[in-house]
């Protein structure tokens, strides 16, 4: 795991060089926002660095080649995306996701969710997309699943389009959403149980390998997906629940 993660940041060095924090939820925290101004990315392809182009050959392992999206269809009790928008992708700006093989997990990362209604997670939900595209001007809201405190998972963007949750790392790249500030919040147990039926669902259809189910701040420099929910991730690779 230890090398993987080198390997994982030496290929990653043109992201950081390139930068672009941006985000509504996770990455919009004191520290990205310090350290990383300005450039919005848009869920689009990244392009390769001579750098990173140069050392992917020497060191990095090839990734597992992307599996086709053949069905958008969720994990079982997903709740769908009508449940609470009308709205759709603006579909100039999103980019079609073209097969899947990582999975990255996030939290929202602004004040501290502690509500489980629905109306409550549904104007959340609205308000997020509201930010991603009226004010970083996306094609949609970022994560394609939020699981929220009940531990509702909930569809987000279409697997059928690429997110926007990862800084030049977008591509093939699933991205799970957990509703609060784990900074300064724990996650609850019912997101912990979603999350981890949600992760084994997406490794399972996609042919995912451990390996390639990442935290944010193992892509980038951000604290996402917060102290408290880290730790977390790291056990449910070690304990083998997701082998
Ligand atoms: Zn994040």
């Amino acid at each position: 795991m230890k090398f993987t993660r080198r390997e994982l940041l030496i290929a990653g060095l043109g992201m950081l060089v390139t930068g672009g924090a941006g985000g509504a939820g996770c990455t919009q925290t004191p520290t990205t926002l310090t350290r990383r101004p300005g450039t919005p990315w848009p869920g689009s392809i990244s392009r390769p660095t001579q750098a990173n182009a140069a050392t992917r050959t020497v060191s990095a392992p090839r990734p597992a080649p992307p599996k086709p999206v053949t069905s958008t269809a969720g994990p079982t009790g997903l709740v769908p995306r009508s449940w609470w928008t009308r709205s759709g992708p603006i579909r100039s700006k999103v980019n079609p996701m073209k097969g899947i093989n990582r999975i990255t997990i996030h939290h929202e990362g602004h004040t501290p969710v502690w509500f489980t209604d629905e109306r409550s997670t549904k104007a959340r939900l609205e308000q997020i997309r509201n930010i991603h595209t009226r004010d970083r001007r996306w094609g949609d809201i970022g994560y394609h699943y939020i699981i929220d405190r009940a531990g509702r998972v909930i569809e987000g963007r279409s697997l059928a389009y690429q997110g926007a949750h990862v800084s030049n790392q977008n591509p093939h790249n699933v991205g799970v959403m957990l509703l609060g500030n784990f900074e300064k919040q724990s996650p609850s147990q019912a997101q912990l149980t979603s999350l981890q039926s949600t992760l084994r669902h997406l490794m399972a259809k996609y042919r995912v390998p451990v390996r390639q189910v990442y935290t944010h701040r193992e892509l980038g420099p951000t604290v996402c997906p917060g102290r408290n929910l880290q730790p977390r991730i790291a056990s449910l690779r070690s304990s083998g629940i997701l082998a």
